[in-house]
């Protein structure tokens, strides 16, 4: 019993939060000094760990909305990307029927010009028929008719044709069909053409929409983590862009030997310069300047190579509305084609320029027409200008490295000095 006691006096003498040793409190201070700073820490650690905690989770909350961000951008730009493919359709659809419209409509006033001919010279055979005495009543019930079937049905009223006037008759009455047959088709062409205009009218609407949809998106994420253009370098692929350069440049240095071989050759044999090479249906017509490049797209100049807020801008924007074919700026090997959250869909093509290797890159593309390992030419259709990744408007993000691509773009140089 008396045990028992002592030893809950004992655990509460040792509960107190410090000791206390008569006849010196100096001591007992420094306990009491060591004990709360041990409390402080334990404090400040589990502070921190727990601050730790938060900030991870509020760093996982935020990469976790971004790649959200990011999956419906690039959701959105495959959907740009098709609306922009089936506009890009219907504008050729609606060229096609409007030159089938004009054809037919000269088709239609060739046909009439000679029904009229034709009428003069009935009306002349009438005036030198009536003055002789004769009466071809016949021929001027048939100039009256207004129309094909108008025609056939006075053909029957009509009893005796004169044998000479029978074949022109017969012309004038095929000529009157094919006027109706041509008219009803030009009807057709017309109602044919407002419907499709009708459904450009709709696509683009759509496309329009959409734009403005991934203007929102992109706001929210740049305002999240401030995004500036500059970041276009930190690819997710970047490791696969590297890894594809080699076998690209080595691809250039075999066709540019290939070809100095095949030229040689040819000038062994004929003394003659090698014949132009062509091949793709749609093609630039912009001549290439003296430093071997084409401009790559129709458009302003939206802003230039170097300085701009936000970063080092590496490339030269081009910006223009509407449908806007982009062409490869110089012949070689696509080294890349993909799409990037950043770049949005891009295009990356390896040159060898008299033994210099460049590389070009063409971003915000809507659409993609090359693959990767695939050789083109200059001035091939590559894709349509677009507004894909971190974008704001349609236009094309065009950047020259002298050398090859690098994520710090240490080889940019001002595409404006190369292209004009
Ligand atoms: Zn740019």
């Amino acid at each position: 019993m008396k045990r028992k006691l002592m030893m809950a006096g004992m655990a509460a003498f040792i509960g107190t939060t410090w000791l206390y040793i008569p006849g010196n409190e100096n001591r007992a201070f420094a306990y009491e000094d060591l004990d709360q700073k041990r409390q402080q820490i334990e404090e400040k650690t589990s502070k921190t760990e727990s601050s730790l905690k938060k900030k991870k989770s509020e760093l996982a909350k935020l990469e976790k909305k971004e790649s959200k961000l990011k999956k419906e951008i690039e959701q959105i730009d495959q959907k740009v990307s098709t609306a922009t493919e089936k506009v890009a359709e219907k504008e050729k659809e609606v060229k096609k029927t409007k030159q089938e419209i004009k054809k037919l409509k000269k088709d239609i006033q060739v046909i009439n010009e000679r029904i009229e001919k034709r009428k003069a010279i009935f009306k002349d055979r009438i005036r030198s028929m009536q003055k002789s005495g004769g009466t071809i009543n016949y021929l001027d019930v048939l100039l009256g008719a207004r129309s094909f079937s108008d025609f056939v049905g006075r053909v029957g009223a009509v009893t005796t044709i004169v044998e000479a006037d029978k074949d022109m008759i017969t012309e004038h009455e095929n000529d009157l069909k094919l006027v109706e047959q041509k008219e009803a088709e030009l009807n057709n062409q017309l109602s044919g053409l407002e419907t499709s205009l009708k459904e450009l009218e709709a696509l683009k609407k759509d496309l329009s929409k959409k734009h403005k949809e991934k203007e929102h998106i992109l706001g929210d994420v740049t305002d999240k983590k401030n995004h500036a253009h500059d970041e276009l370098g930190k690819l997710e692929n970047e490791q696969e862009i590297l890894a594809n350069q080699k076998a690209a440049v080595k691809s250039e240095e075999a066709h540019r030997q290939k070809e100095e071989a095949e030229k040689a050759k040819q000038a062994a044999e004929k003394n003659a310069p090698a014949p132009h090479s062509g091949g793709s249906d749609q093609v630039s017509d912009t001549p290439a300047s003296s430093s071997g490049f084409i401009k790559p797209a129709a458009g302003r100049f939206s802003s230039g190579f170097g300085g701009r807020s936000g970063g080092n801008h590496f490339g030269l924007d081009i910006a223009a509305k509407g449908t806007v074919p982009v062409y490869a700026a110089a012949s070689g090997t696509v080294t890349n084609s993909s799409y990037s959250s950043s770049y949005g869909n891009v295009v990356f093509i390896t040159h060898n320029i008299n033994g210099q290797t460049y590389q070009t890159v063409y971003a915000h593309l809507s659409t993609r027409s090359v693959s990767t390992g695939q050789r083109v030419e200059q001035g091939q259709f590559l894709g349509y200008m677009g507004n894909t990744g971190q974008s704001h408007g349609q236009h094309l993000h065009f950047e020259i490295h002298k050398g090859l691509w690098n994520g710090a773009k240490s080889n940019a140089v001002n595409p404006a000095q190369y292209i004009r």
